[in-house]
């Protein structure tokens, strides 16, 4: 259900504002003990609920309670236990080297938390898309106001026992609703906002922020293509792009958008593609108990638009193409011969239909790519190292993964996030402590100072240093 801005009592965001205000310099004080603490009862809570996480998620998008553990509660329980195991190295002041002119003096930079915080979240992963960044905000030591999305009410539900089981408003709390509630949030003055949303929402969260100079993370979308040479053993590779198209029903954003693959491999590779999707849910995926709703009807119509204007056009449904309105439901599909200018090449699809496209010189790719705005991730499959370093070298991309899909979100030693449209800023990790964090420069004079050198009056002798 989503909550209407009127029944959001907008004095209750006031309140719970106040009370984070006049606590954040409290909590940014705290230890990398008392932050691990907070950081194993969350943990705790989040491993007490995790039968009604899967429960939620059922009801909010038919998601199978093992992509729940992979994909929602495994990436948020493995985010907290790399931020236990390094807070107290990310949180150690680092001494940095100076230049001899100041000889006599310490330089250092001294980690403090930006303060307030709001995270606000998409619902394609519900829980992750709020808790990982969440984990960050906690290791940085912000007070955070969270908005979850407002289309998957269940798992916001879940999740506010979560919050609610171990922390106190006046530091960490989930305001519900939609896009006025959102707009509410944004009119106050906070330190740092992480939004996690589409690029046009992004722009707007931006430039609200600037009205009080907050510095933002915003992780955004777009399309992610996967590019796939003729040195490639397609039937190692097919259920690397299979899985992770179709994984959430393609509601995923670095899912592979389009596939740019070349000519002498298409056919190969749409029939062993064609074998994949049978084998992962079966002959109809309707019935499989492993295959996602599209989040609701407004999302439902618009890929049943792209598709049907894309077919218009003059596009192949190759596999899948049937829809279930009642249920929300898009079988997994392929598309070949759609005409340049289609929804389906123009726009991120961000659902289970997936884009074929062939290219005889590597030429090709590198243009068609680049016409485009900077993707999130890109992909490669190939054998051959000089193509691979050729599509890294001519392209850019928030990540690439070399023979595989989107895995490379699970570690945690690596940014993630975009570049430009595809996002500003990157998680995960130290890098998203460090989005949460005031990296102050710090210095220390010792007697005794070259200040003598560089002050008036400016003497032949100090015109000579
Ligand atoms: P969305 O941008 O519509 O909504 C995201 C959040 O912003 C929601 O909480 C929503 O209530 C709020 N919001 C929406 N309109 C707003 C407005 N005008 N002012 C203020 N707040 C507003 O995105 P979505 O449909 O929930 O998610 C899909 C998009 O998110 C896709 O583009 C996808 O690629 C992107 N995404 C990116 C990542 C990433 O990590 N980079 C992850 C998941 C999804």
């Amino acid at each position: 259900m989503v909550t209407s801005f009127n029944e959001t009592d907008i004095a209750v965001i006031d309140a719970i504002y106040d009370q984070q205000k006049a606590n954040y310099r409290q909590v940014g004080k705290t230890t990398a003990r008392e932050r691990i603490r907070k950081l194993k009862a969350f943990e705790k809570a989040i491993l007490r609920f995790r039968v009604d996480l899967q429960e939620a998620m059922k009801k909010d998008f038919h998601k199978p309670a093992a992509e729940v553990d992979l994909t929602e509660i495994y990436p948020v329980l493995s985010e907290i236990r790399f931020a236990i195991k390094h807070l107290k190295d990310w949180m150690r002041p680092k001494k940095v080297p100076h230049p001899t002119p100041m000889i006599g003096s310490s330089s250092w930079v001294r980690y403090e938390p930006k303060g307030m915080s709001l995270i606000i979240a998409p619902w394609n992963y519900p829980m992750q898309l709020l808790f990982a960044p969440l984990v960050s905000a906690i290791a940085a030591g912000n007070v955070v106001m969270l908005k979850p999305s407002e289309f998957t009410s269940h798992t916001v539900e879940v999740m506010k026992q979560i919050i609610a089981n171990c922390f106190e408003e006046h530091e960490i709390a989930i305001v519900e609703g939609g896009v006025e509630v959102s707009k509410a949030l944004l009119a106050k003055k906070f330190h740092h906002i992480f939004f996690t949303g589409a690029p046009e929402i992004g722009k707007i969260i931006m430039a609200t922020a600037s009205k009080h100079l907050c510095s933002v993370t915003l992780e955004l979308g777009g399309k992610s293509p996967t590019i796939i040479d003729e040195t490639v053993n397609i039937k190692t590779i097919v259920s690397r792009v299979a899985w992770a198209k179709y994984v959430n029903a393609g509601q995923v954003c670095i899912a592979p958008d389009y596939v740019l693959i070349h000519e002498s491999k298409k056919a190969e590779f749409i029939q062993h593609l064609c074998a994949q999707i049978q084998k992962q849910y079966g002959k109809d995926a309707i019935d499989s108990p492993d295959y996602l709703r599209i989040i609701n009807q407004k999302h439902f119509l618009r890929l049943k638009g792209y598709l049907e204007k894309a077919v218009l056009g003059g596009a192949k449904v190759i596999y899948g193409g049937t829809m279930d309105e009642t249920q929300n439901y898009i079988e997994p599909t392929i598309i070949t011969d759609m005409s340049v200018d289609s929804d389906v090449l123009k726009h991120e699809i961000f659902g289970p239909i997936l884009p074929i496209l062939s290219y005889r010189d590597k030429e090709e790719v590198i243009d068609f790519v680049n016409r485009k705005e900077k993707p999130l991730a890109l992909y490669i499959y190939s054998s051959n190292k000089k193509n691979i370093n050729y599509f890294v070298e001519n392209t850019t991309a928030g990540a690439t993964c070399v023979n595989m899909s989107s895995v490379h979100v699970g570690n945690p030693n690596l940014p993630f996030g975009g570049v430009n449209n595809s996002g500003i800023g990157k998680s995960r990790g130290h890098y998203g402590f460090i989005e949460f964090t005031n990296e102050r420069a710090m210095f220390k004079q010792r007697l005794p100072s070259a200040i003598e050198l560089m002050t008036p009056p400016y003497t032949a002798f100090k015109q000579k240093l």
